[in-house]
């Protein structure tokens, strides 16, 4: 009778065991999604608006288009509290090490959407003074097209980073940055 109980007693813990590991395996997963979720719907933008695309970015975030909807709309002016910057205008060559001073103070992990063509390519600037897109200074995840945006474009933009962030999407551009201002 007694060495039934503790036969009993220890199929019972090795289940348990058994119970516990997997549970903790389906949690590690789910604790990754889980973070994913949290991550892709708390943005904190920093726009760096340098011209017109700079006012458009207004309306994205005003009450008509709202991107308080997906949990996006604590736009903060320092760097130190923002993980999402959005390049909204012209990028001199002059503002290129601001850029990218900016860029660097940033929380990770840091994502970029480039809004409008001066920011992703120079737009119709092909000028010495231009730089012809900011990913010659930055890593990009979004490249927003048009000039400007439609704040409906813009917001694909921001559903299209949340599906990377959502999938866990390889980011090689980010992995291998290297601020092109620092001595090898
Ligand atoms: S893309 Fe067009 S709207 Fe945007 S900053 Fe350039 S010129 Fe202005």
């Amino acid at each position: 009778m007694h060495n039934d109980q503790v036969q009993d007693s220890s199929s019972l813990m090795g289940t348990q065991a058994v119970d516990d590991m997997s549970r903790s395996f389906a949690f590690t997963s789910k604790l990754d999604a889980i973070v994913a979720w949290g991550r892709k719907n708390s943005f904190w933008p920093m726009p760096y608006g340098t011209a017109c695309c700079g006012i458009e970015f207004m309306s994205v975030v005003g009450p008509k288009y709202d991107l308080a909807r997906f949990g996006a709309e604590v736009v903060r002016f320092s760097p130190r509290q923002a993980d999402l910057l959005i390049v909204a205008g012209t990028i001199t060559e002059k503002m290129a090490p601001v850029l990218v001073r900016i860029y660097q103070q940033m929380l990770e992990p840091k994502y970029v959407i480039s809004m409008g063509a001066c920011a992703s390519s120079g737009g119709f600037y092909r000028a010495y003074h231009v730089l012809q897109g900011c990913d010659k200074v930055i890593p990009v995840d979004v490249y927003v097209p048009g000039c400007p945006p439609t704040p409906e474009a813009v917001i694909d933009g921001v559903l299209a980073l949340q599906r990377m962030i959502a999938t866990n999407q390889p980011r090689p551009w980010k992995e291998n940055w290297k601020s092109p201002y620092e001595q090898a």
